[in-house]
């Protein structure tokens, strides 16, 4: 079976809808507390505490409103109905957060695509329309902290020996899983580091080009490049199942 992983954030929605909100309700704490993490002085989940601190408290309709006015690649809406047709199975992986993927998902229809990622309660405040946010960190690894949702382990979780893993992400979470997926989409810094780290890749610039791709790989499974094991990722997935 084919299946196929995709980030949220830069790669579904056309901004980092994470980075944007917590920019937006948090201010310049929250741009420093994403370059302490880039420093790697801080975990991801210290730095998610600290931006969701440093917003505060909000309205909840202002916090909606933002988030309804964030864009996403149009043509992922097709793409999702092409993977259900070739009944390849969609998970979305994403180091951000679920209030505002489902909220973004369901305004285009796509409430049922599946997705693991983090967890942001709106906690009320005082029985006040203001509300706080309050994250929690259900998939972290237990040894690395550089993501708080760990994407490899989604992947090792919801795939067998036989299937064929596709990734498609453009940044900075995404390298890890890369490393473990035999098909890499691939754009902007996930791009630049399959190009340093000698990861096969196709390049794409929306999920149109993704499915164009795909489409040709599967209905020319004879044809070159075709989709198959990458046995550098076949061999990834099983040494890190069997350290798990
Ligand atoms: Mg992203």
């Amino acid at each position: 079976m084919v299946r196929v992983f995709v980030d949220f954030d830069g790669t579904i929605t056309r901004p980092d809808v994470g980075d944007a909100m917590f920019e937006r309700f948090g201010g310049k704490q929250c741009s420093d507390a994403v370059e302490d993490y880039r420093k790697g002085s801080i975990s991801a989940v210290e730095c998610y505490r600290r931006e969701s601190a440093a917003c505060g408290t909000m309205d909840k309709s202002v916090l909606d409103s933002f988030l309804d006015s964030q864009e996403i690649d149009e043509t992922f809406i097709a793409f999702v109905a092409f993977c259900c047709d070739r009944s390849l199975e969609l998970t979305i992986v994403s180091d951000g957060m679920d209030y505002y993927i489902k909220r973004i998902l369901d305004r285009h229809g796509l409430g049922d695509v599946k997705f693991y990622s983090n967890h942001l309660a709106l906690v009320p405040v005082n029985g006040s329309a203001q509300i706080r946010f309050e994250p929690s960190f259900p998939y972290t690894d237990e040894v690395c902290d550089r993501c708080a949702c760990c994407k490899r382990n989604h992947i090792l979780t919801h795939s067998a020996d036989e299937d064929i893993v596709v990734y498609v992400g453009e940044g900075y979470s995404d390298r890890c899983p890369a490393r473990y997926a035999d098909a890499v989409f691939a754009k902007d810094e996930l791009l630049k580091y399959c190009m340093e780290e000698n990861i096969s890749y196709f390049e794409y610039r929306t999920f149109a080009d993704v499915e164009e791709r795909l489409r040709a790989l599967l209905d020319n499974p004879g044809k070159r490049p075709a989709l198959r094991k990458r046995r550098r990722a076949a061999l990834a997935r099983r040494e890190a199942f069997i350290a798990e």
